[in-house]
């Protein structure tokens, strides 16, 4: 039966009580109070137990709880950076509710600066899991049962996978309003409305009640400052929304809505000399990348299939038939409107400095022809 998507309600009738983020195993925190809580999640061979670290911090008042997620992926860090600013932050005074802060959920990957677990499946396609299932659906059932089902609501970030790097961008589906609503406070120029994989972290808290949705910016094995300002950027723009932290929203240059997305593959191997960036605006049949053999001869020109963004990209100058070289946002309208306010932002606008950041990672020449 599809479950009614929507907007958890402290009155709904017919859900589990929702745990407590005052009650943590054997530990009480109060309102006021700071803890760092283990929550045991495993064993490792030798009989050490596996446990994921978690800071909670609570208001003086009651108010929503916020859980804020990263390396699910366990090699997809710059989260893990966001989260330990957050942590380490004691002038980050919480008004009113609480944070669950948890900078590495994927402990047994990130110990091996892996994606998956050690039984080579991925947690965030784990979920709901249970409690008799293998490593990653147990995890994945604790996770949900312990820090999701003591949330309101849930941010949870991510990187693109090896060898490529993301624009910023959100993800969600905005069908469901509290992650319409948050997805779109959270400040990106970039939403794309997508529910998420069979699995997902995601989209699992979504069926129980609890609106989430994703941050996908930059590369795995790093954390990039820009990456993390603007992490820290939308996580606090969330929580001033939501009447936990005092300040003034930042609102970002522009907004828009993707509603597809696709790759641009190569269908040659040789070496790829890239003419976008990511965060650039492209143009239907507008030059992405040109191919050429070792030696230099030209092979294949690649071209955008459509008006849209790159969201992400390639970081290998080298390609083979089938692989992805460019993800393109598509934009069924809008781009002249983006194109203007873009053309005239300031160099020391975040956007701006992320996209020189991110372009820094891949070499970008102007095509021959056109
Ligand atoms: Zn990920």
């Amino acid at each position: 039966m599809k479950k009614k998507r929507s907007e958890r309600k402290s009155t709904s009738v017919g859900k589990s009580p929702k745990k407590d983020v005052s009650h943590w195993q054997n530990e009480q925190i109060g309102l006021g109070e700071c803890r760092d809580i283990e929550l045991e999640i495993s064993h490792s061979y030798s009989g050490q137990t596996v446990a994921i670290p978690i800071h909670v911090r609570r208001a003086p008042k009651d108010g929503p709880t916020v859980f804020v997620t990263a390396a699910v992926h366990g090699d997809e860090i710059n989260g893990a950076g966001a989260i330990r600013e957050l942590i380490m932050d004691q002038s980050l005074a919480l008004v009113k509710g609480s944070l669950i802060l948890v900078p590495v959920v994927n402990v047994l990957g990130f110990e091996r600066h892996s994606r998956y677990l050690p039984d080579r499946r991925d947690l965030n396609r784990s979920f709901p899991g249970s409690h008799k299932g293998s490593l990653a659906s147990r995890m994945a059932r604790i996770i949900l049962d312990e820090i999701v089902e003591r949330s309101d609501y849930g941010i949870d970030l991510h990187t693109a996978a090896v060898r490529r790097t993301n624009f910023p961008n959100v993800r969600g589906d905005l069908d469901n309003a509290g992650v319409k609503r948050l997805a779109d406070v959270f400040g990106c120029e970039v939403t794309v409305n997508e529910r998420g994989p069979s699995g997902c972290l995601r989209r699992a808290a979504c069926e129980l009640g609890v609106p989430t949705f994703i941050l996908e910016a930059g590369e795995v094995w790093k954390v990039e400052s820009l990456v993390l300002e603007y992490a820290l950027r939308g996580i606090k723009n969330v929580l001033i929304h939501l009447g936990m932290l005092s300040g003034k929203i930042i609102e970002p240059p522009y907004r828009t809505v993707i509603q597809e997305t696709t790759w641009v593959r190569a269908d040659h191997s040789g070496f790829l000399q890239f003419h976008v960036a990511p965060g650039d605006l492209v143009t239907k049949d507008c030059p992405i990348a040109t191919l050429t053999n070792l030696l230099g001869h030209p092979l294949e020109s690649l071209h955008s299939p459509e008006n849209g963004i790159i969201l992400g990209m390639t970081t290998l100058p080298f390609t083979a038939p089938g692989e992805p070289v460019v993800h393109i946002g598509l934009l069924s309208r809008g781009k002249k409107r983006i194109e203007k306010i873009v053309d005239e932002l300031a160099d020391d606008t975040l956007h701006e400095r992320i996209r020189g950041d991110l372009s820094s990672s891949i070499r970008v020449v102007e095509p021959e022809d056109d």
